[in-house]
């Protein structure tokens, strides 16, 4: 099915090519026969023309879209014939001098002749149907039927199409009508001349004739009626009611005629009595003789103005149907179409109102037209309430026009409107929604004209159907862009968590969360932070452009009524803060009445800021913020859950890096106090063992059995306590970097061997020691880490014998030490290697879980491993791989923290 916007297109085409066709024909029955044919092949399915006197063979001139049909268009008229009553049908509109339009046939069908119209209508589904007079310089030549079937329905701008098509189709038969006259006058020279003049007397054309030099020798009386005076009265006829602009192509061509014999014919403006200027054609057709020599020269001219003035129309359509095609949102249509309309001859002002999204306002854009600049002024668009009293809004919320043509019915209606004639308004409506409306204030007062109206009507239909196709192309674009932005919030979020969980020192993770921020989320961004003394401290903030960043840190401390801002008021209330900063309250909100402040505010350009707090909403710690300037977005209730989730997510990091750092505070003074513990108890033991030791050779004491043995126990326990001491001493040089290694050349079998010597005899492993496996190691730490892993061979060994063996391959030497005792079990194997693991819960193997920490960290600062072998039930094996040349390896990583002292 045809649309509306093609079907307006097929109406200008079809203008255009009818005004072609009626000119240029000189044979009436092909051109009114071309006419219908051509009002058929888009405009409507059927065409009858009807002429009321005519010297052609035919009255009736019918056409079919589908030439099969033509009887049955025949055959409908002579039906209709009698159903069309009395003040209605062609008959009617031959008196009346008046279309008439039907748009639903069956419903103006005339009750009496129901029966008859449905057997005529059988297979021949008329649905609307127009008629329009054949009409020129107001005579009626007779009328054209136009019919449509059930595919479409003619409209009331079809009808101004139709009229047209009329006006044109008559000014056809009033000129050929003047040529007939012309030749008869030509072929009856003597008598001919009486008889033309009485002929031409009753035309309704103006009309002349000339001598075959040119000159002037006869005016009808139609000219004295036109022009006020007799042609022949005044000298300078031509010059003074020829429009000046056409004077000398209308001499150029005349002259050219004379020469030539040759048809004459040109358009011009002619003005009439009034001073008003009327396009008129005119035409000069030369009578010769036998020999072919001008004897006379009989024109006319044939006021064509409305034909003129309609073609301006339809090129005015034609140029805004292209100027709306190339406009893509609503603003620029409506740029497009006020630039036009406020160009009409006798348009004062335009505009125009648009309906926005949520119903209660109207978007309203003005346009002047300013003759000093020639050109068009388009105030910028500003919103009203729909309840406004502008005729706009009044047209919009009736749904109807309005039309106002006088200055008092104007200044009464809109008492605001001065300075105005008639006003012309227009609701835009697609499918029975109001998309907004249309307003012309014209410079005079008076009946807004017909084909104004007309054209307006085609104008605002154009119009509404750009509009809805740009809203729709608009939402899509918003939808899309709500897209993007969503898509573009996850990511800032998902790249914000990350930077939240990689670093626990929270001021860190803030600056780079807030450096993140723009350009992901917003154009600039602040976080601050209450400290100790309940101040606030801006902590981090980033902006667009680097160059003015430093304004959002001088904007806090220039900031001192904090109790009153909007970061005071967040941190007061726990609750977010969305405010439009375009909006002047919530500017002097922020700069808190100091223009200072406001100033640099407003230096920035901000549009849109979020605050959310930090922290738990009874407590919060601080206030993060979020404003766009450069990118114009204006934040909306989405971007507010956003940055409240990277609010809750950044206190968490805050909250689990103040935990962080209370633990490693905890761990440090408990460090420190085991060091100093340790020492402190070193000193005292040191000499309790001494002393016992005195006591205990003592030769008086030899004799009593009962006190040795308390003595033994003292000792074995002194030397438990000294040796846990021991542990937590290096425990604490462990934890603090200060385990230091003092290297030196050695032996390891030989220092193996010593360990061993100094096991009592019933607990010495068996040895397996390869001769020369030398290195740079620390003496004393290699034996500790031996005696640790032989004495937990013994403990853990279950009374079996253990064994020790030293080797090497390349450049790693290693230490084993197997027992075949109760073993490990697997899930026990990684974990014994901390501090403070046991995998036994058996009291009477005593231990602290420490000796296989401090083993590993020997190993590990002597860059070497220590692996092992277990099986429960079948014994362990633990073996310490050792580099030779630890020196050189400790070395080359200077940034090892194990401090050498060399011998
Ligand atoms: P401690 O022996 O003082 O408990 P260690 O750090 O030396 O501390 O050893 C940690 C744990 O590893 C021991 O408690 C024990 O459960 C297990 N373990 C160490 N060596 C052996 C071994 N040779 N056989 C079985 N279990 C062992």
């Amino acid at each position: 099915m045809q649309t509306d916007h093609q079907s307006s297109k097929g109406a200008t085409r079809l203008l255009a090519g009818t005004g072609k066709l009626l000119t240029r024909s000189t044979d009436l029955c092909s051109a009114l026969k071309g006419l219908a044919s051509l009002a058929t092949s888009e405009f409507a399915d059927f065409c009858i023309l009807e002429l009321t006197e005519t010297e052609l063979p035919q009255h009736i001139i019918v056409a079919h879209r589908d030439p099969e049909k033509l009887n049955f268009v025949q055959k409908w008229r002579e039906d209709w014939l009698n159903i069309w009553g009395d003040g209605k049908g062609p008959l009617q509109v031959t008196k009346s001098c008046k279309s008439e339009i039907y748009s639903h046939v069956s419903l103006m069908a005339l009750k009496k002749d129901l029966g008859r119209l449905k057997s005529s209508s059988q297979g021949f589904n008329v649905k609307s149907v127009m008629i329009v007079p054949l009409l020129a310089t107001g005579h009626v030549y007779g009328t054209i039927t136009f019919g449509a079937l059930s595919k479409r329905k003619f409209h009331k701008c079809d009808l101004s199409v139709a009229e047209e098509m009329g006006r044109q189709g008559g000014m056809a038969i009033a000129n050929s009508r003047l040529y007939k006259i012309a030749k008869v006058a030509e072929a009856n020279a003597a008598e001919g001349k009486e008889l033309f003049r009485t002929l031409s007397e009753t035309l309704p054309q103006l009309v002349w004739t000339a001598f075959p030099d040119g000159r002037l020798d006869y005016f009808n009386s139609r000219w004295e009626e036109y022009c006020g005076y007799k042609p022949k009265d005044n000298p300078r006829f031509w010059k003074s009611i020829i429009h000046p602009d056409h004077l000398e192509p209308m001499y150029k061509k005349w002259h050219h005629s004379l020469i030539t014999g040759t048809l004459y014919e040109y358009i011009l403006p002619i003005k009439d009595r009034n001073g008003n200027y009327v396009w008129h054609l005119s035409r000069g057709f030369p009578t010769k003789d036998t020999q072919g020599n001008v004897m006379k020269w009989f024109g006319a001219c044939t006021n064509i103005d409305s034909q003129k003035r309609e073609e301006g129309r339809i090129q005015k359509l034609q140029d805004l149907t292209s100027a709306l095609s190339r406009a893509v949102t609503q603003n620029e249509i409506g740029d497009a179409l006020l630039r036009r309309i406020v160009n009409l001859p006798g348009t004062k002002v335009a505009a125009l109102g648009l309906c926005k999204l949520n119903g209660d306002k109207v978007e309203l854009a003005t346009a002047f037209y300013e003759p000093h600049k020639k050109k068009v002024q388009i105030l910028l668009p500003k919103e009203v309430s729909l309840t406004d009293p502008d005729p706009l809004c009044l047209c919009i919320k009736g749904k109807k026009k309005i039309v106002l043509e006088s200055k008092s019915a104007t200044l009464s209606k809109f008492p605001r409107l001065r300075d105005i004639g008639s006003l012309c308004v227009l609701p835009l409506i697609f499918q029975s929604r109001t998309l907004g409306a249309l307003a012309i204030h014209f410079d005079t007062e008076g009946k807004v004209s017909d084909e104004t109206q007309a054209f307006l009507n085609a104008v605002i239909h154009l119009t509404s159907q750009a509009l809805e196709r740009a809203r729709l192309f608009e939402s899509e674009l918003h939808l899309r862009h709500r897209a993007e932005e969503n898509e573009q919030r996850l990511k800032f979020l998902a790249l914000a968590s990350t930077i939240l969980s990689e670093n626990l020192d929270h001021e860190k993770t803030l600056k780079n969360i807030v450096a993140h921020a723009v350009p992901y989320f917003c154009d600039g961004c602040f976080v601050d932070l209450v400290n100790d003394d309940g101040q606030i401290d801006r902590i981090a903030a980033s902006y667009y452009d680097s160059k003015q960043e430093q304004i959002l840190f001088d904007f806090v401390n220039a900031h001192e009524n904090l109790y009153k801002s909007p970061t005071s008021q967040v941190l007061a209330t726990g609750e977010s803060l969305l405010m439009d900063l375009e909006e002047a309250t919530n500017l002097e909100f922020v700069a808190q009445g100091r223009p200072d402040i406001l100033e640099m505010v407003k230096s920035l350009n901000p549009k849109s800021i979020i605050m959310v707090r930090l922290g738990p909403k009874e407590k919060p710690i601080g206030v993060m913020s979020f404003f766009t300037s450069v990118s114009c977005r204006v934040f909306n209730s989405e971007d507010v859950s956003l940055a409240e989730e990277l609010g809750r997510r950044a206190t968490m990091a805050i909250e689990n890096a103040r935990l962080y750092a209370q633990a490693r505070e905890a761990v440090k003074m408990r460090d420190e106090f085991l060091s100093i513990a340790s020492h402190e108890l070193k000193t005292p033991l040191t000499s309790i063992c001494l002393q016992l030791q005195l006591v205990k050779r003592n030769k008086e004491l030899q004799g009593s059995e009962n006190l040795l043995k308390a003595f033994d126990v003292f000792d074995s326990q002194s030397t438990r306590l000294s040796k846990l001491i021991d542990s937590l001493l290096d425990i604490s040089l462990i934890q603090s970097g200060r385990l230091s290694l003092d290297l030196e050349l050695l032996d390891l079998s030989e220092m193996v061997l010593q360990v061993v010597n100094r096991l009592p005899m019933v607990n010495r492993p068996q040895l397996d020691l390869q001769q020369g496996v030398k290195g740079y190691w620390d003496r004393s730490r290699l034996d500790q880490v031996v005696m640790n892993l032989v004495s937990n061979a013994i403990k853990y060994g279950n009374n079996k014998p253990t064994k020790i063996s030293v080797g090497s391959t390349g450049s790693t030497a290693f230490i084993s030490v197997q027992d075949f005792g109760m073993g490990i079990a697997k899930h026990d194997q990684s974990r014994i290697f901390d501090r403070f693991q046991r995998a036994v819960s058996d009291r009477r193997t005593w231990g602290m879980g420490l000796g296989l920490y401090i083993a590993k960290q020997i190993i590990d600062s002597h860059k070497g491993v220590i692996r092992l072998k277990s099986q429960i039930g079948k014994g362990s094996i633990f073996t310490v791989e050792l580099p030779k040349d630890t020196m050189s390896i400790v070395r080359s990583n200077p940034m090892d923290d194990v401090s050498l002292s060399l011998h």
